[in-house]
């Protein structure tokens, strides 16, 4: 009786079987080995530098102006970073003497001002594994929290475990500032979630070659580990760095009575010392002095005024409006918002602190009856009015839209 090779199943119980030269297959088997080599296949994929859309800077800052409003500084520092990020990758000749040092990236500005955007913006630009991982999360090995090679477990995993692909890709890492030392005594207590975090960051910035277990954490405690090299991959560091203008200040001024009062017109703009940031603001800030030589390109973010707000409603590729439009639409319905309206919401999130963020609360606030509604209605178009807005918002707390 004819059986599969592999499984034992019978003819009768299979629906196919196919015949080799000394034994038999199955159907279910050829499925099952099919899946198999998917697997290895995707694991093993090559991922060439090659194969990176890689755009010189001044493309790249075009590509992010389509998604980001505003920030040219950081926009700048950024094209260019990725820009010799990836020259130096493709860098043919490894024994060239002059041998180009990564370019890990160092964001400085106020929460909600675009600094994950940016990130996020140019990972989607590349096409290359990119994670996000909260700075305050991470411990030293042995404490409460999650270890150091958990940022390259979800960069793995970002990457569907094709290795080489998560060894060039990007690690965004936020709130940076939060595991800055307290205070300037720095050894004589264990600082759990300050220095040591900052001397396990140092090694993966730094490039080694690190063994990642690739679920994660202590919960699997036999899992084998991944050695994953970090000298590719592009670490993108942003924090908000509360007070840190004290400190820009505090060195200007003292610089000033020196070499700067000499210069007349060399005035400082006190309303915007995020400007004048220097590595040494970061280190009296509490950051160790390895890891800021480690983060060589420093930029910031300007805080988000009116216009920027009114735009970043309207112009980016897929802004607020803009989704909302594109929803009415699949129901056939044509959203007309009032351009008092978009003036009365950037108002409201300027007026309560919300930033860029509560503009999506409040206009989903005021949305939210006409998305349910409308659908079932017949009419063609719908026309969103001030007064209309302003009765919507009024029973709001607003608070509440600030959790979001
Ligand atoms: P950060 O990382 O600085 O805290 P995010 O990048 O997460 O801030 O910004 C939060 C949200 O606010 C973004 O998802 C985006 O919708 C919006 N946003 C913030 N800044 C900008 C900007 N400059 N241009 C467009 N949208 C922005």
């Amino acid at each position: 009786m004819d059986k599969c090779s592999f499984c034992g199943r019978e003819r009768k119980n299979t629906n196919l079987l196919i015949a080799g030269i000394t034994g038999h297959i199955c159907d279910s088997c050829i499925e099952q080995a099919h899946s198999i080599l998917d697997e290895e296949f995707k694991k093993k994929g090559s991922f060439n530098v090659g194969d990176i859309n890689l755009l010189k800077p001044l493309e790249i800052k075009k590509f992010l102006d389509q998604y980001v409003i505003g920030q040219n500084e950081a926009k700048k520092f950024l094209a260019v970073a990725v820009y010799n990020h990836y020259k130096r990758l493709t860098q043919k000749n490894s024994n060239d003497e002059v041998e180009i040092e990564k370019s890990n990236i160092i964001l400085v500005g106020e929460t909600g001002t675009g600094k994950t955007l940016l990130a996020r913006t140019i990972a989607k630009m590349l096409h290359i594994p990119f994670t996000i991982v909260d700075a305050t999360v991470l411990t030293e090995a042995g404490y409460v929290g999650e270890d150091i090679e958990s940022i390259l477990t979800r960069l793995l995993q970002a990457a569907d475990y094709n290795v080489e692909a998560a060894e060039k890709g990007i690690v965004f890492i936020d709130e940076i500032d939060k595991i800055a030392r307290k205070g300037d005594n720095p050894s004589i207590t264990r600082d759990v979630s300050g220095e040591g975090v900052q001397q396990g960051l140092l090694k993966l910035l730094e490039g080694a070659i690190v063994n990642v277990p690739p679920q994660g954490g202590r919960k699997h405690p036999d899992q084998k580990m991944i050695p994953v090299d970090t000298k590719n991959i592009l670490f993108v560091c942003g924090g908000a760095f509360d007070g840190i203008e004290r400190k820009i200040g505090q060195r200007l001024n003292t610089k000033m009575v020196g070499y700067m009062a000499s210069k007349s017109n060399e005035k400082i703009d006190n309303a915007n010392l995020l400007q004048y940031i220097a590595p040494q603001d970061l280190k009296s800030f509490g950051l160790i002095p390895e890891i800021i030589g480690r983060l060589p390109v420093l930029t910031y973010l300007q805080p988000l005024n009116k216009e920027i707000l009114r735009r970043i409603l309207t112009e980016p590729k897929n802004s607020i409006i803009k989704q909302y439009e594109k929803l009415f639409e699949m129901d056939k319905i044509k959203l007309v918002i009032e351009d008092e309206v978009l003036e009365f919401v950037v108002d409201k999130a300027l007026e309560f602190k919300l930033g860029a963020r509560g503009l999506r609360s409040i206009c989903e606030t005021i949305m939210i009856d006409s998305m349910f509604n409308a659908p079932t209605g017949d009419k063609k178009e719908l026309i969103i009015t001030l007064a209309y807005a302003k009765e919507k918002l009024e029973h709001t707390n607003m608070a509440r839209l600030k959790a979001s």
